[in-house]
């Protein structure tokens, strides 16, 4: 079997296969999009380094797969520092962040992904250290434990997350620059697919990569994961080649439909029209029905479903709009709104 080799990156994110690796932007000017984001980071970057300084202590917030990660490990790039990763439900004990706190160097970056799910006695540890870069270290257990304090030297936070919403307040507080990312218009995607296609050596006709990405879900991780399948068909099924057909003919294979929807779309979407009239339902009862976990339900699915106004969120609960009724060919809950108001006109 051949493995591919990254030498460009100088450590591998958890969780990232050789092949996403080698698709991540190294550099700022390699990120496609999000121009508001790219704008203001460049503009700390530069300051930064005017000042000869760390970068202020950042936020990420946004959907998964939109790059959160990919502008942390560029940040460290673009300021030749070291990034250790780590993320928010790994961390038990701030025991666990002395060793990275110690050992890092001045303007260095602490990555935590999934900030939201730290723990109250680490996001306590981390207020002193990403305020006056200090920490305090207990040396015994017990009520009566001694602690010291130890300087650390002056790094960089940079945080992600996928719920900005259950950050809480004083942890929000301490970040200098927050940057939300928004789902990516479709020219972006498609400017993502042929870069990503050019990087595995597979030819996509122009055709072809406004298809993929006319159905990534605004999500530049979706685009890349629907290259390398329907690069998998073509090989197979092809000649090798990306355009219109086979990349039409390898996404109804993969269950995904025009609008990007696929299996698990569908299912949330039919469960609310069949099992739930419509809605509301609650964000429970539905994950219940569905047998998945209600927090991936709300981070993962449901965020790209409102974008695209096959959901609503509303206070009673999640309904399903006359925009998903219409797309699984049934009729809409409000068919006979208009007789409805005209009753009430009198
Ligand atoms: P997040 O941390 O927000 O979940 P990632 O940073 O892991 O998302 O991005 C997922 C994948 O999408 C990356 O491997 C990268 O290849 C690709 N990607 C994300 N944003 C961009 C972008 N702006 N341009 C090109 N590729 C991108």
């Amino acid at each position: 079997m051949t493995r591919q080799h990254e030498i460009t990156t100088p450590e591998e994110l958890q969780e990232d296969t050789p092949a996403e690796l080698s698709l991540r932007p190294q550099r700022l000017a390699e990120f496609i999009g999000q121009e508001k984001v790219k704008e203001t980071l460049s503009i700390a970057i530069e300051a930064a380094r005017k000042r000869r300084e760390p970068l202020d202590h950042l936020l990420f917030h946004g959907p998964p797969g939109l790059g959160k990660t990919t502008l942390a490990a560029l940040l460290a790039r673009e300021m030749g520092v070291n990034i250790k990763t780590t993320s928010g439900p790994v961390l038990e004990k701030p025991a666990d962040l002395v060793g990275i706190l110690t050992n890092q160097r001045e303007g260095d970056i602490l990555f935590i992904d999934e900030i939201h799910r730290l723990r109250p006695i680490i996001e306590e540890f981390l207020y002193p250290a990403m305020e006056d870069y200090r920490i305090e270290i207990r040396l015994s257990d017990g009520p009566k434990a001694q602690t010291m304090t130890m300087n650390i030297e002056r790094f960089t936070l940079v945080g992600a997350t996928t719920r900005f919403g259950l950050l809480t307040a004083p942890m929000r507080a301490r970040f200098g620059i927050v940057q939300r990312l928004n789902f990516y218009p479709f020219k972006d995607l498609a400017v993502i697919i042929r870069r990503s296609a050019e990087i595995l050596g597979v030819e996509a006709t122009k055709d072809g990569a406004d298809e993929l990405a006319q159905r990534a879900r605004g999500t530049p991780r979706v685009a890349n994961r629907l290259l390398r399948r329907v690069r998998d068909y073509a090989e197979v099924r092809a000649d090798g080649v990306i355009d219109k057909d086979v990349a039409q003919a390898a996404l109804s294979l993969l269950d995904v439909d025009e609008y990007g929807l696929d299996e698990m779309d569908g299912r949330i979407l039919k469960t609310i029209i069949e099992k739930f009239s419509g809605g509301p339902v609650g964000l429970n009862s539905l994950a219940v029905a569905l047998g998945e976990d209600a927090s991936t339900l709300e981070e993962v699915y449901e965020p790209f479903l409102i974008q695209e106004g096959f959901l609503m969120r509303t206070t009673r609960g999640r309904e399903a709009t006359p925009r998903a009724f219409k797309r699984f060919g049934f009729a809409p809950p409000d068919s006979d709104a208009g007789s409805q108001s005209s009753l009430f006109e009198k």
